[in-house]
C-alpha cells in the first residue's frame, strides 16, 4: 500500500479509525471503508477508498454522522477482512467500539469511568475505578 492509501480520517483534525477491506465494485479496486468517531466534535465519519481500474486514480467518498452509518452498514457485507483495530477498540459481531474514559467527582472523590462507545454513539459503561 503506497503512502497515499494509509490517509487518516479528516474532521475537526486528523485521526485514525477502523479500516476494513472491501471488495472490488463499481470499477473500483483496492477497496477500504475507514470509520471512526471524531475526537473533538463526536461526529461519526466514514472513508470510502478505491482505485479505478480505468486510470488507476484513488477515488474518496466522505460521509457524516447517520450518512456515515448507513455506509458503513451498507459496506459490511462486502469486508474481506478488517486491516487493523483501533487501539483502544475491540471487535465484536455486533461492531466495534471504542473505549471512553471519564473523570468524575463523586463526592470527595475522583473516579475515572471507563466506557464502551460503538458506532452508533451507544454508551456501556465497563469500568469504574477510584484514582
Ligand atoms: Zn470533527
Amino acid at each position: 500500500m503506497s503512502k497515499k492509501e494509509q490517509k487518516m480520517i479528516q474532521c475537526c483534525s486528523r485521526f485514525r479509525g477502523e479500516k476494513f477491506a472491501l471488495v472490488d465494485k463499481n470499477g473500483l479496486y483496492n477497496r477500504y471503508l475507514e470509520v471512526g468517531i471524531c475526537p473533538i466534535c463526536q461526529k461519526q465519519i466514514a472513508v470510502l477508498v478505491g482505485r479505478r481500474f480505468l486510470d488507476n486514480k484513488l477515488v474518496f467518498e466522505k460521509k457524516e454522522k447517520r450518512k456515515a452509518i448507513n455506509l458503513y452498514n451498507e459496506c459490511m457485507s462486502e469486508v474481506t477482512y478488517n486491516i487493523r483495530n483501533i487501539k483502544y477498540g475491540t471487535k465484536s459481531n455486533a461492531g466495534f467500539y471504542f473505549g471512553e474514559n471519564r473523570i468524575v467527582k463523586v463526592g470527595e472523590n475522583l473516579v475515572i469511568k471507563r466506557y464502551r462507545v460503538d458506532f452508533n454513539n451507544t454508551k456501556e459503561l465497563i469500568e469504574e475505578n477510584k484514582l
